[in-house]
């Protein structure tokens, strides 16, 4: 802490306006929490969405994070279902999402060739080639339109520009959440919560346990006017000549993932899931601008190298960064259930398993915070170690952890009863009645206790 930031006023408190009153009150409109406010608005709660931002994806869409990944399992089939499918579905009937047939889902040189720059790859096997998966590569205005229209087909009511400050706690339940608004402070009351900050705001605020989890930060950027044939050609016929480029190019961006550009829908703009920046905290606007800053030098230079270097980057041009700072990593929950690496590493599957991704499974418990009847989490703040949720935080997974927290609250209102003491049987089988898989039955691969 610096000097000035021990230098304190007191602010006044004053009469917040009651803005509006719904069963339900989900707090960020990012995958998880549209997925929860559209599941539960269609399983008959009111409902009341509030985002900071002025869109919905969170950072699918604002943080131009362009690949649905961990959707399936070893077997592979797909097992992040439910709401994250229509959405897939809608966003391809847009032209806004391409993802490899079923046939093409293997292991083989021209699968490769034909998909690996789509991201559609198991990148959690070493061995070349690496196989063809079920993921998907979307535009992050498809997102954001997509999410609006299930968001208002379900008759959720939407409260963008609406940044959550503090929980309205009394008794031990979260009566409701207050929001600053360009209008002052305003008022949301529910009876049930459901926290989708992804820091952990609002159970934060409502005195829940966490801890401060932290890891890289990436300015997300996309290029445009590349000749993606001409590079891929490249790629494939002077592949020496292609690795020590590559290596070169990674060293000016100061750190990337295996293939640090990849297609997009929209034909000649890639999308850089770059650079890898350490040491940052998300939740400090004084790290953050720094970050902006740096990630920003790095891409102009990679620009700049890749324009006078890559074949097919020739007429290169920056298309932008995303709006919002890539943030992995946060506050984590600390609640009735903590996942740990070793569940995740091991598959180990749950009784009360109530959603999955790729080959892990989520218990309930681990959407509960300790000591609060009435609040429930669901996305990458969800209970668990920090190397846990490193492995287990992709955007289909957050979709069906914020599903499976819809279908809670509604079955704890129905059955008048505290979230931790809702029927999980229920939630299971209302989860697959609506297309989702709550992970209830194991894979054949699953170490079940
Ligand atoms: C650079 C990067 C690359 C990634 N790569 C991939 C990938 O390739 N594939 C993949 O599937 N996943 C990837 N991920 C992970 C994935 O993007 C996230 O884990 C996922 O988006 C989490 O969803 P969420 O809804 O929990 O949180 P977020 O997406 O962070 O959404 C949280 C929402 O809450 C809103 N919000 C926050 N605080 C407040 C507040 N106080 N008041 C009101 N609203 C608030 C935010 O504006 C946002 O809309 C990547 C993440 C990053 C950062």
């Amino acid at each position: 802490m610096n000097s000035i930031e021990k230098i304190t006023v007191s602010e006044s408190s004053r009469e917040v306006p009651v803005v509006a009153e719904s069963d339900v009150v989900v707090v960020g409109g990012g995958p998880a929490g549209l997925s929860a406010a559209v599941s539960a608005a269609r399983n008959g709660c009111s409902v009341t969405l509030v985002e900071r931002y002025h869109h919905l994806g969170g950072m699918a869409s604002g943080g131009m994070v362009l690949v649905l990944d961990d959707m399936i399992n070893e077997g592979n089939e797909i097992v992040t279902t439910g709401i994250v499918s229509e959405l897939v579905d809608r966003m391809a009937a847009q032209d806004g999402a391409v993802f490899p047939p079923h046939e093409d889902c293997i292991a083989s040189w021209e699968m490769w060739k034909k998909w690996s720059r789509w991201g559609c790859i198991d990148f959690h096997k070493s061995q070349m080639p690496q196989p063809i998966v079920h993921a998907v590569s979307f535009d992050p205005d498809a997102f954001k339109r997509v999410s609006l229209d299930l968001v208002r087909e379900s008759g959720v009511n939407l409260r963008l520009h609406s940044w959550f400050s503090e929980a309205i706690v009394e008794d031990g339940r979260v009566a409701g959440v207050v929001c600053q608004t360009k209008l002052g402070k305003q008022a949301i009351k529910g009876k049930m919560i459901i926290d989708a900050s992804g820091d952990l705001d609002v159970a934060t605020s409502a005195g829940s346990s966490f801890l401060t989890g932290q890891f890289i930060v990436t300015t997300v950027f996309r290029l445009c006017d590349i000749d993606t044939d001409k590079a891929e050609a490249f790629e494939y016929s002077h592949p020496e000549e292609f690795k020590a480029l590559d290596r070169q190019i990674r060293r000016v961006l100061g750190g990337a993932w295996g293939m640090w550009w990849l297609k997009t829908p929209l034909p000649g703009i890639v999308w850089c899931n770059c650079p890898h920046m350490p040491g940052y905290d998300g939740m400090s606007p004084e790290h953050m601008v720094a970050a902006e800053i740096e990630g920003r030098d790095r891409m102009m230079k990679l620009l700049k190298f890749v324009r006078e270097n890559l074949p097919g980057f020739e007429n290169a041009k920056m298309l932008g960064a995303a709006e919002q700072m890539g943030v992995r990593q946060t506050r984590l929950l600390q609640g009735e259930y903590v996942v740990t690496k070793d569940d995740v590493m091991s598959r180990r599957h749950f009784a009360d398993t109530v959603c999955r991704g790729r080959d892990y499974y989520t218990p309930y418990r681990a959407l509960l915070p300790k000591g609060l009847d009435n609040l429930i989490v669901a996305g990458r703040h969800y209970s668990a170690e920090s190397s846990a949720q490193k492995l287990s935080r992709e955007i289909p997974p957050c979709m069906v952890q914020g599903e499976a927290a819809g279908v809670a609250v509604s079955v704890a209102l129905e059955g008048n009863t505290a979230l931790r003491d809702a029927d999980v049987s229920k939630i299971q089988q209302r989860l697959r009645a609506q297309g989702a898989d709550p992970g209830d039955i194991p894979s054949f691969n699953a170490l079940v206790e």
